[in-house]
């Protein structure tokens, strides 16, 4: 071992990630400057024993999945794309960008297989539809039985980071978390900064990434997302109407188990969002809008 390798990685470059390795790329600005620096800190090819992986919601909006594939032309990167999909060897469907899902498929059926829509409280489809996904594939695929699992968490999500390093996600797993950009010190102003200087861009504000109205955003950057696009709102509709007659194990209602968000259904946001009387709740929603005031679960991440 050399003087270097006997080094806190923290004194190396945090970007060059222990090994084996697998990269969660959620498709966001965040995520794929970390994996760009991971591709420079290998001299800009990545080793064999690093792999990449971006778990397919089919819930994003189609600038997050042109943005995937042009950052593995551009960087000359294999990013692998994988989906939930109960019928596949390990629920885990492998695609690519020509076959990837691009109408919530996944996410409906792990709806109906549930039986109840995720919500805050109950914040399972980050689980099933990301984590479990990259993490079948690294076990089933690459065959690997313990590895390192590269997170884009900032430095700026001290929250997410601490929560994380605690519970160390899915070390019960196998998967051991390394979280290079917190480690580095990166936060979203650089990560920012570092885009606007790039040829090309994700095209979208980052508020407007992941699932398209993830119950986790906040209530202003939905209406305003709404807005834009009414349409947006109606995956969310149907969805909560398929299990708009969902009782508890007690067989009384539960209103957490028809309902992403608590108090308020995506057909009444809807309503609201195109109410405009209530403009000032757009005013709130600025592009700008501290990445932690949205509590994003471990894999879905900028
Ligand atoms: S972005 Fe939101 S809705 Fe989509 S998987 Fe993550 S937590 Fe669930």
């Amino acid at each position: 071992m050399t003087a270097a390798a006997r080094l806190p990685r923290s004194i190396r470059n945090p970007y060059r990630v222990p090994r084996p390795a697998v990269i969660s790329f959620s498709g966001g600005r965040t995520s794929s400057y970390m994996l760009k620096k991971i591709v420079d800190a290998y001299g800009g090819q990545l080793p064999s024993d690093i792999a990449v992986v971006y778990a397919n919601t089919a819930m994003e909006r189609p600038e997050t999945l042109e943005f995937v594939d042009r950052c593995s032309r551009e960087w000359r990167i294999d990013i692998v794309w994988v989906e939930y999909l109960w019928d596949a060897p390990h629920r885990t469907r492998v695609v690519d960008f020509a076959t990837a899902s691009r109408n919530g498929e996944p996410y409906a059926a792990l709806i109906d297989r549930k039986g109840f829509v995720p919500s805050i409280s109950i914040r399972y489809c980050s689980g099933f539809l990301k984590r479990d996904r990259i993490e079948s594939y690294a076990r089933h695929w690459l065959g690997l039985k313990r590895w390192h699992a590269v997170i884009g968490l900032r430095a700026d999500e001290q929250r997410r980071v601490l929560r994380m390093r605690a519970m160390n996600c899915g070390s019960r797993t196998g998967a051991h978390a390394v979280l290079p950009l917190a480690d580095a010190g990166a936060r979203q102003a650089a990560v920012l900064d570092w885009w606007k200087r790039q040829p090309f861009d994700l095209g979208i504000p980052s508020y407007a990434g992941n699932c398209t109205l993830c119950m986790l955003k906040g209530r202003a950057k939905l209406i305003r997302l709404i807005r834009a696009d009414p349409t947006l709102a109606d995956w969310w509709i149907e969805q909560e109407a398929k299990v708009a007659n969902r009782t508890g194990p007690d067989g009384r209602a539960c209103e957490s188990m028809k309902r992403f968000r608590l108090g308020e259904t995506y057909a009444e946001l809807k309503a609201a969002a195109l109410d405009h009387r209530d403009l000032f709740d757009d005013a709130a929603a600025s592009p700008g809008e501290n990445a932690e005031s949205d509590s994003f679960d471990c894999h879905c991440t900028d």
